[in-house]
């Protein structure tokens, strides 16, 4: 791979999230939390950030953290930024906007209690955000104290996105002097498409040379990467959505489509981590020529 250029720090993101409790709840309607799994999967991935001296962003969801809060303590002593992922997981674009307001105040809450400092961003379950939400969405984040959002997939995706939106981080909104920041999930333009590929399936399939020139080329149009990517993914051992949800057709579906070359994950984050720089959101975020002439947050950042 051919290192990228150094001005463009890359925002490496990871949405922290209990598999099997969402699995559950995805397949079956309930779940159980397994914190334990969760502590072994996020053990790995810390260890392996580690070793690069690399810090990120974990977005965290309460709904699978709140009883664990020894973990999201562990993730900040290594140093990263805590960020909210909100409480419950469901998607914006259903909940509608005043539930999705308890929900990522009840989030942002917790987390300031636990920390005993400002959260800054959030991530919302499956980008699940839509175009008519977004000025209440805005408004709802800079209510909660946020400087950044960092859930909008400029794309027409058939689950997600929201087509022709900026690709690079921006100002969304500005109320007054207040301003919230996106930071969009990264996407390539392809004969006239864009594909999201901050993650997910992209990363699972796609090997570490390929992801490498998508790096190169967005840092060269000036444009960090911006990633989405679960502990789950870095799991030592294989992900059973039987035990998350019982033995039906949609179980092993749903674990067939999971476990698809997951396993490459960690070589692959370690290949792309010894070659381009990655940093957490806050601290692209403070980069004073950024956003001039104050930066987002007016002053929180
Ligand atoms: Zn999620």
């Amino acid at each position: 791979m051919t290192p990228a250029p150094p001005a463009v720090p890359n925002i490496l993101t990871i949405d922290v999230e209990d598999w099997y409790h969402l699995s559950g709840e995805q397949i079956r309607g309930h779940g159980t939390l397994r914190p334990d799994i969760l502590a072994r999967q996020l053990d790995r991935l810390l260890g392996l950030l580690a070793r690069h001296d690399c810090r990120a962003t974990f977005f965290c969801l309460g709904g699978s953290l709140g009883n664990s809060p020894e973990l999201v303590r562990q993730i900040a002593a290594a140093g990263h930024e805590i960020g909210t992922h909100g409480w419950g997981h469901q998607s914006i674009a259903r909940l509608g906007l005043p539930a999705f307001r308890e929900d990522l105040l009840r989030s942002v809450k917790w987390l300031q209690d636990l920390l005993g400092r400002p959260v800054l961003g959030y991530r919302a379950p499956a980008f699940s955000v839509t175009r008519d939400q977004l000025d209440g969405f805005c408004e709802i984040c800079l209510e909660a104290g946020l400087a950044y959002d960092s859930s909008i997939f400029p794309i027409r995706g058939r689950r997600y996105g929201i087509p022709a939106m900026p690709t690079a981080p921006y100002v969304i909104h500005d109320a007054g002097g207040r301003r919230l920041v996106e930071i969009p999930l990264s996407t390539v333009e392809w004969r006239g498409r864009r594909y999201p590929v901050a993650g997910g399936g992209y990363w699972r399939i796609l090997p570490a040379w390929a992801i490498g020139r998508i790096i190169t080329r967005l840092n060269h149009a000036g444009c960090p990467m911006v990633t989405y990517l679960h502990p789950y993914e870095f799991d030592s051992q294989r992900l059973s959505a039987t035990m998350a949800a019982g033995w039906s057709l949609r179980s092993l579906k749903h674990q067939l489509k999971q476990n698809l070359n997951r396993r490459s994950m960690y070589a692959k984050l370690d290949a792309i981590l010894s070659v381009y720089r990655f940093a957490p959101a806050e601290e692209y975020l403070r980069d004073p020529g950024r956003f001039p002439p104050h930066g987002p947050g007016a002053g929180l950042l």
